[in-house]
């Protein structure tokens, strides 16, 4: 059975230019990027093209650029090395800040990856004040409603840029330039606009930026974190002075290379692939409203990433859904990959105002680079096949249809 892969938000495969790049830095030039001899200055020759690579995708300098393990911890590295820095301690070391440190605060949104929304709710036990604010139907922060939510004694805005789940994504440029205003750290989670739409950290004011290898066609498990020169950030592990102290820790070579080699590709493809992708989602998008009663697609009036939609389809349990889909061949899922399985519904859902029914019969379909027009032909046979067969059992469906 050929399977189709509409899950790409949940992770991305290796690109074949990609790997080809990383293979030789697992064996012939294997040497450790901080050793001084000719094998180590090659690896270390090529983690610093690949810093330049990742700096050339978002508009940075390479020195800006440090290397990390992936988006979740470039997210906490930018939410605790912000705090961190304003206090005694590395925060991490402490249960609690001290009575004599002056207050800290944070603002961020209700529909953030739990990265961020975590290590937030992780400084507050803390004893930092966050500001968790909410967001409209289509699942947009109003730059307003930040510029309301500043204490004096705010230290970070982080805000994320396209939303896992929605696609939603965020006037960045209006709520960096109100964090500028007032000379507050402003960090966005770009994991999922990364490699998708042009992301330039001068235009949106950001002083970090967060980025995952493996949602842009590179591996799992290395990412980049993008620190504005100047910008006051602690690191959050200690070892040696690898990557100018902000981040210890022997290079992931072979991975370092396949992000920059991801982020050269992305970089050259952005606007055609873009394109190309958006056709097909817009097509999968009207297919299932033409073909589907009482369906709806979520986030729908924001800008959105060009390869994302997430739909409800009233009635429907949506874990039913996936694993129906799943057998007939086709992966996607109910929100993010990390909470799937779980028992509450998507916080993202929630925090655009569906209900928890609403928000549990919602399923994304996110496509990429190798969505191909016959699998978008397959995916328009295959969902209202299911939907249909899953309504036909479902109670639900009779009493959320006689409602609507
Ligand atoms: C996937 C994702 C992350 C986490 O990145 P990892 O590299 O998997 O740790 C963070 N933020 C967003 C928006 C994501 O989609």
């Amino acid at each position: 059975m050929n399977r189709v892969y509409l899950d790409y938000n949940a992770t991305t495969p290796v690109d074949a230019e990609v790997l080809d790049a990383m293979l030789p830095y697992f064996s012939a030039d294997f040497a450790n990027a901080s050793s001084i001899h000719t094998a180590g200055q090659r690896a270390r020759a090529a983690v610093e093209t690949a810093r330049e690579q990742v700096a050339a995708l978002i508009g940075a300098k390479p020195q800006e650029i440090v290397f990390t393990s992936g988006g979740t911890e470039s997210d906490n590295h930018a939410v605790f090395g912000v705090i961190s820095s304003q206090v005694a301690q590395p925060i991490l070391a402490v249960d609690r800040l001290s009575r004599q440190q002056p207050p800290l605060h944070v603002i961020t949104s209700t529909i953030e990856h739990e990265a961020v929304l975590n290590a937030c709710q992780a400084a507050e036990k803390q004893g930092v004040g966050v500001t968790y604010l909410p967001v409209d139907r289509d699942g947009q922060v109003d730059p307003q409603a930040i510029r309301r939510a500043i204490r004096p004694e705010t230290v970070l805005i982080t805000v994320m840029h396209a939303n896992n789940e929605l696609g939603t994504v965020q006037p960045l440029e209006e709520i960096g330039r109100i964090a500028s205003e007032h000379k507050i750290y402003f960090h966005t989670d770009a994991v999922q606009s990364g490699g998708k739409i042009p992301i330039n950290v001068k235009t949106l004011n950001a002083d970090l930026l967060s980025l995952s290898g493996h949602k842009l066609y590179a591996p799992k498990g290395v990412g980049a974190l993008y620190i504005r020169s100047g910008t006051r950030l602690r690191q959050l592990l200690y070892g040696g002075h690898h990557q100018r102290g902000f981040r210890p820790g022997t290079e992931n070579v072979a991975g370092i290379v396949g992000l920059g080699k991801a982020a050269e590709i992305a970089r050259n493809s952005l606007a055609s692939g873009a394109q190309r992708v958006s056709a097909l989602r817009d097509q999968l998008e009207r297919g299932l409203l033409e073909g589907i009663p009482q369906i709806r697609v979520n986030g729908s009036q924001a800008p959105r990433t060009p390869n994302t939609t997430n739909i409800r389809f009233a009635g429907i349990e949506g874990e039913a859904l996936v694993i129906a889909l799943d057998l007939k061949g086709l992966a996607c899922s109910v929100g993010a990959a990390c909470s799937s399985g779980a028992v509450e519904p998507s916080h993202v859902l929630t925090a655009i105002g569906l209900s928890q029914e609403e928000a549990k019969s919602s399923l994304r379909f996110s496509l990429g680079r190798h969505t191909t027009q016959s699998e978008i032909a397959f995916a328009l046979e295959a969902i209202p096949a299911a939907v249909a067969q899953l309504r036909a059992l479902s109670p639900t469906y009779q009493k959320a249809a006689s409602r609507v």
